[in-house]
C-alpha cells in the first residue's frame, strides 16, 4: 500500500488561522466601539467645558464691571442699590443680586447657571447654599484655591452631567466695604482675594450621535465577521469532509486512508525515539460461514462488535486501530515490546470470546499476526504490515483464534 503522509501540523495551522481571524475581527469591533464612544464623550466634555467657561466668564466679568461702575456712580449720585430692587422704586440691584439674576437669565433647559456660598444674606439662605456633596466640595476647594476651576462629571441615573464651578472673589475695596458693613451680612471679616461665593454651571453631557459613522463602522464590522463566518463554514465543511474521508462508515473507526497517515507518523516517531513499534493484523475467523449462515446484516454486526471490542481494549491515547478492509483490522501498538504485544493479544482474544453479538448470542473469534520492530531495523512501514500479515497466515494455519509473533530485531 502507499503510505501517503498528510501532515497534521498543516491542518492545525489552518484552524489556528481561523481562530486568529475571528479574534482579530472581534477585537477590531470592540476596540472600534470603545474608541468611537470615548471620542464622542471627549467631544461632548470639551464642548461642555467651553460653554461653561464662556458663560461663567460672562457673568463674572459683567459682575466686576457692574460693581466698578456702581462704586464710581455712588460717589457722584444718590444711587440706591438693594437686593429687592424689583419691588422698590428708584432702586437698582446690588452687584450680588445683579450677578445672581444675570446667571438665572443666561440659564437654559440644558445648562443651569447659579451662585451659592457658605454665607448668603438672610433672604437667600435657603436658595444660595450648597445643596449636595459636589457643590460643597467645589466651594471648599475654591476657598483654598480660587484660581483653579472645579470640574466633575456626574452620573445622574442614566444621564451624565458636566459640573463646572468658578470662584467669585472679593476683588476690590468697595466689595469689602459693602459686605463687612452691611447690617444683614452673614460674615463681616472679608478680605480682598477671599472667595465670596461659587459661580456654578451644570449641563447634560449629550453625546453627539453620528449615525452615518456608526452605520459605516457597524457595516464594516459585520462584513468582516461575515467573511470570517464564511471562511469558518468552508473550513468546517473541509474539516468534516476530512473526518468523513478518514472514517470507516460501518464501524466509525479510522479507515485505511487514516491508517496510512498514522502509521507513517508512528514509524517516524519510533525511528527517532529508537523504541519498538507493534503492528497487529487481525482477521475474523471463518467469517464467510457467519455471513452464509446468518446473512450479511448479522455479519456487519459482528464486524462492528469486533471494532468496538478492539477500541475498548486498547490504550485510548497512544494505541490505534483501523479497519484494514472486509473483516480485517490493523492495530498499532505505541512504544510496545514483544512481551507487551503478546499480553495485548491475549487480552484481545479473551475479550472477543466473551462478547455476545445480537439476539442470537453469537460469538466470534479472530486470529492475530504480530510484528514488533524498531523502525531503524526495517525498510518501511509496509514491510512491518507485510510481516504482521505473514504472521496472521501462520495463526490461521495454526488453527485460528490465536496469535503468532513475527519477530524482527
Ligand atoms: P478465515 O478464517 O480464513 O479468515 O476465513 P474467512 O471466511 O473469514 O475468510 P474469507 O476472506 O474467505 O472471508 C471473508 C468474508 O468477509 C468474505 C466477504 O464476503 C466478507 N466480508 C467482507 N467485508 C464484509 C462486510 O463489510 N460485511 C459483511 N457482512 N461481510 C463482509
Ligand atoms: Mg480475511
Ligand atoms: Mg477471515
Amino acid at each position: 500500500m502507499g503510505c501517503q503522509y498528510l501532515p497534521m501540523k498543516k491542518r492545525n495551522r489552518r484552524i489556528y488561522l481561523v481562530y486568529l481571524l475571528v479574534g482579530i475581527a472581534m477585537l477590531t469591533s470592540v476596540t472600534g466601539v470603545v474608541l468611537i464612544d470615548r471620542h464622542y464623550q471627549q467631544v461632548a466634555i470639551d464642548q461642555a467645558r467651553m460653554n461653561a467657561e464662556t458663560v461663567t466668564s460672562l457673568v463674572d466679568n459683567a459682575r466686576r464691571a457692574y460693581s466698578k461702575v456702581l462704586s464710581e456712580l455712588k460717589l457722584q449720585t444718590n444711587l440706591v442699590t438693594a437686593h429687592d430692587h424689583a419691588i422698590k422704586d428708584g432702586v437698582i440691584p446690588n452687584p450680588a443680586t445683579f450677578s445672581i439674576e444675570l446667571a438665572k437669565s443666561v440659564s437654559s433647559a440644558k445648562q443651569r447657571v447659579w451662585m451659592y456660598s457658605y454665607h448668603p444674606f438672610p433672604w437667600r439662605k435657603n436658595t444660595a447654599v450648597p445643596k449636595n456633596d459636589h457643590e460643597t466640595e467645589a466651594l471648599t476647594q475654591l476657598i483654598t484655591s480660587p484660581k483653579e476651576p472645579y470640574i466633575r462629571i456626574l452620573n445622574d441615573g442614566a444621564e451624565k452631567k458636566f459640573f463646572y464651578a468658578k470662584a467669585i472673589v472679593m476683588n476690590d475695596a468697595s466689595c469689602i466695604n459693602c459686605h463687612n458693613n452691611h447690617p444683614a451680612s452673614a460674615k463681616v471679616s472679608w478680605k480682598i482675594g477671599d472667595t465670596r461665593a461659587v459661580l456654578a454651571t451644570e449641563s447634560s453631557l449629550e453625546y453627539e450621535q453620528k449615525f452615518a459613522l456608526w452605520f459605516i463602522f457597524g457595516f464594516i464590522s459585520l462584513l468582516s465577521l461575515f467573511c470570517v463566518a464564511l471562511y469558518l463554514k468552508k473550513n468546517q465543511e473541509w474539516l468534516l469532509s476530512e473526518i468523513a474521508g478518514r472514517t470507516d462508515p460501518l464501524t466509525k473507526i479510522p479507515n485505511r486512508i487514516s491508517l496510512s497517515e498514522q502509521i507513517n507518523q508512528q514509524f517516524s516517531h519510533h525511528k527517532e525515539t529508537q523504541k519498538t513499534l507493534g503492528v497487529m493484523m487481525i482477521d475474523i475467523d471463518s467469517f464467510k460461514a457467519i455471513n452464509d449462515s446468518y446473512g450479511h446484516d448479522i455479519g456487519d454486526k459482528c464486524i462492528i462488535a469486533v471494532a468496538n471490542v478492539l477500541t475498548a481494549e486498547l490504550r485510548t491515547n497512544n494505541d490505534y486501530v483501523a479497519r484494514w478492509g472486509g473483516e480485517e483490522f490493523l492495530v498499532l501498538l505505541h512504544e510496545t515490546n514483544i512481551e507487551t504485544a503478546i499480553a495485548v493479544a491475549d487480552r484481545l482474544l479473551s475479550a472477543i470470546q466473551k462478547k455476545k453479538i445480537t439476539k442470537h448470542n453469537l460469538s466470534v473469534t479472530f486470529s492475530i499476526g504480530i510484528a514488533v520492530a524498531n523502525p531503524n531495523h526495517v525498510n518501511s512501514c509496509e514491510e512491518m504490515i507485510r510481516k504482521a500479515d505473514q504472521a496472521l497466515l501462520k495463526a490461521k494455519a495454526a488453527g485460528k483464534n490465536c496469535y503468532v509473533m513475527n519477530e524482527s530485531k
